[in-house]
């Protein structure tokens, strides 16, 4: 294969699969399965984010690690996403105090995880997908029901009811996913689901005279024990910041004058970089964190075929920055063993599955356990040296 986005027309007899949920991981999918010649229709229940007025305006950006960055070059897309990205070669750690401390990710400094805005990478993925002549995409599509058994697939349109049968549906649609809600039904489908009591709130802090109003070359972490916050810089020289609470309390901060007096307390130097943020932090719900495991993610029916991938088959907690890479390597993973198996669908999805479970399931339990690092560990361990440092 190329590897270069816009070949591939699918041949005369071409596998057909349906790919449920246009995200980055069904999207990059669809390339991977376009350029082995197969027929895809990509269905998503959005509109097209790449048409006027969809979408949100505010930056919401998240990191891609090499990982991901490797998935991405095997389509091409790498250079094109990383042009578009902000290098982190390392975190910075803001105390309590305002104190900051520098820890780089690398011994050389020179390894870096990349910021990069995530609707910009959704566009830069749909529009490659776009340039296969084997992807049909469908907007507005929300599928409401699929029959493991026959392949045949309902969804809500704008236009009312539609239908679709395939012999082959891959259900890229997310940590809520309708199609593994299908499966869930069926006898010897194991579910697994925990909520983290914590939720989240998306904030801006906005570019300063024009320019970052921190060092746009890391990673900013508050830890805070019970709390957390952390920040990624944007190419529009903002940081998004996510901020981490225990639930009940973060429902506590209900008034203008509570969210204040809580930044004030906790994150004092961010406080003094968020102009209006009242009005910020209601802009946007508070954000739950949930770990799927499930399986089988193969489900082989009389006519059909149905698999998972990415959220859809293992959500994980987001303290690892790793979802939306770990999905990306379900891709690279599912195309190695569509070539190991004559792009037999049911044999490939089956080893496929074998193959990143134990991965998936790990990764899930490291992203937990990188939560006490990283909102409680990361900052003893930067107290400590400065601790020493002050008696050297
Ligand atoms: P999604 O991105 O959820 O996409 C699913 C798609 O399916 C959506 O477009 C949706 O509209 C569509 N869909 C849903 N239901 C239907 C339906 N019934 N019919 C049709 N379409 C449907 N990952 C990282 O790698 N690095 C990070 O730094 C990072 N930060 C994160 C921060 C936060 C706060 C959170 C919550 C997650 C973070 N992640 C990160 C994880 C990452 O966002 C996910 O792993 C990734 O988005 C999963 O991609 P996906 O395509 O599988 O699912």
């Amino acid at each position: 294969s190329t590897g270069a986005p816009g070949v591939g027309a699918p041949a005369t007899g071409a596998p057909e699969v349906a790919v449920v949920g246009a995200g980055l991981v069904g999207c990059l999918l669809a390339c991977f399965l376009a350029r082995r010649g197969h027929a895809v229709t990509l269905y998503e229940r959005r509109p097209d984010p790449r048409e006027a007025g969809a979408g949100r305006s505010r930056s919401i950006n998240l990191a891609i690690s090499e990982r991901g960055i490797d998935a991405l070059r095997r389509v091409g897309l790498d250079e094109t996403v990383l042009k578009a990205a902000l290098p982190m070669p390392g975190r910075m750690m803001h105390a309590p105090d305002g104190t900051l401390s520098f820890q780089p990710y690398s011994a050389d400094g020179r390894r870096a995880i990349n910021s990069i805005s995530r609707s910009a990478l959704n566009r830069t993925l749909l529009d490659a997908v776009d340039a296969f002549p084997g992807v049909r995409l469908r907007f507005r599509h929300r599928l409401t029901t699929l029959d493991p058994e026959t392949g045949r697939m309902e969804f809500d349109t704008p236009g009312g009811p539609a239908a679709a049968v395939a012999p082959v549906i891959i259900g890229a649609d997310g940590a809520g996913s309708a199609v593994r809600a299908r499966l869930q039904t069926r006898p010897g489908f194991n579910l697994h689901q925990e909520y983290l009591d914590y939720g989240y709130k998306e904030l801006t802090i906005p570019a300063r005279a024009g320019d970052f109003a921190l060092d746009p070359g890391a990673l900013h972490i508050w830890p805070r024990g019970r709390s957390m916050m952390i920040a990624l810089p944007n190419p529009d020289r903002s940081f998004t910041c996510t901020l981490f609470w225990p639930e009940r309390e973060l429902a506590e901060l209900d008034t203008p004058a509570k969210v204040e007096r809580a930044f004030a307390e906790n994150y004092p130097d961010a406080h003094a970089l968020i102009p209006d943020l009242a009005a910020d932090y209601a802009l946007n719900p508070i954000g739950h964190l949930v770990t799927v495991r499930c399986e089988p993610w193969t489900v082989l029916g009389r006519a059909a075929v149905v698999g998972l991938i990415g959220d859809a088959a293992h959500a994980i907690v987001p303290f690892y920055g790793q979802g939306a890479n770990c999905g990306f390597e379900d891709c690279v993973e599912l195309d190695r063993c569509l070539a190991e198996t004559g792009d037999d669908y049911a044999a490939a999805l089956l080893l496929y599955e074998n193959r990143r479970k134990g991965n998936t399931d790990t990764i899930a339990r490291l992203a937990l356990d990188n939560f006490v690092e990283m909102r409680d560990k990361v900052a003893s361990r930067a107290f400590l040296a400065r601790k020493r440092a002050e008696h050297l």
